[in-house]
């Protein structure tokens, strides 16, 4: 944890970072610098001035009382909070984010947000590469983001997973996360799945073991499995669910579906059985539940 703020750049950044983030959006001060226009507005333009803001003052650009006494706490260089890098918070107050550090872009990136200037400078500088991740507890894991980042720069093409000492972390591309990416129906891949079923074939598949959903797939797509046959589908789906000999059952059902998916898993193309929900942009798997890496 870095020092208190003391300038004026890193306090502005600090508070805003301690405004809760559903209060900044009704307030429309997503981004650091439409906060700073509006502290600019009410006079604050240097560390002297917004030394002297009162909760009153503060209270006036629509901050409630204690919001504005915890930003006035730290304007004053009292309050006990996490500075974030002084040189990112002037970065990003004094430079057009064209000329943003990687570090600062990755500051201010908020991955639900796929059209946020941050996201569409980024998005610009890597293009489609795989480099927001997100960390086990939801939140974007800026470090490891930097890093993927890092490999586009030397000329590499970051994977899609990452292994870290917390286990395997799926890595999105720009724009994308895991708020857009839901479970799809192995029989249906265009049919995100709502609470774990199908609208389509009405079945539950969240509690099938993704390998006999993945089989299910491929006996799908070679036509072994008409997904429309509901009685069958609802069947397979009942085997499927076995832990015990359900795969197996499976596979000898299906061996040209089980050759097809041992071939695949040879190359690392087994498909995640993801489909991307976002509306109206070009879908973080290239609408194919194999990724990006191939098309059926
Ligand atoms: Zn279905």
């Amino acid at each position: 944890m870095s020092p208190t703020p003391t300038t004026y750049a890193g306090k502005l950044a600090a508070a805003h970072k301690a405004l809760p983030d559903d209060f900044k959006k009704s307030k429309n001060w997503t981004s650091l610098a439409e906060w700073v226009d509006a502290i600019k507005a009410m006079g604050g333009v240097d560390d002297a001035t917004i030394r002297l803001a009162s909760y009153e003052d503060l209270q006036e650009i629509g901050l409630p009382l204690l919001l504005a006494k915890r930003v006035a706490s730290i304007f004053r260089g009292q309050a006990d909070v996490p500075a974030m890098d002084e040189a990112i918070a002037g970065e990003m107050m004094h430079k057009p984010i064209s000329n943003w550090s990687m570090s600062a872009l990755v500051e201010a990136l908020e991955p639900e947000k796929a059209l946020s200037p941050a996201a569409t400078e980024l998005k610009r500088r890597v293009k489609d590469a795989f480099v927001v991740v997100i960390g086990n507890d939801g939140e974007l894991d800026k470090e490891l983001t930097l890093r993927q980042i890092g490999l586009v720069e030397e000329g590499l093409t970051p994977n899609e997973y990452i292994d870290t000492s917390n286990g395997v972390l799926q890595v999105y591309k720009v724009g994308f996360g895991p708020h857009r990416i839901k479970d799809c129906c192995p029989m249906h891949p265009e049919q995100p799945l709502i609470e774990g079923r199908c609208i389509k074939c009405q079945q539950q598949w969240n509690d099938v073991p993704l390998l006999n959903r993945q089989l299910l797939f491929y006996a799908t797509q070679l036509k072994l499995v008409n997904p429309e046959d509901r009685p069958t589908v609802a069947n397979l789906a009942e085997i499927a669910r076995k832990i015990e000999g359900g795969g197996d059952h499976l596979c000898r059902t299906y061996p040209e579906a089980r050759a097809a998916m041992d071939k695949d898993a040879k190359m690392n193309q087994l498909p995640g059985l993801k489909v991307d929900i976002g509306a109206g942009n070009q879908a973080a798997t290239g609408g194919s539940p194999f990724g990006s890496n191939k098309e059926f």
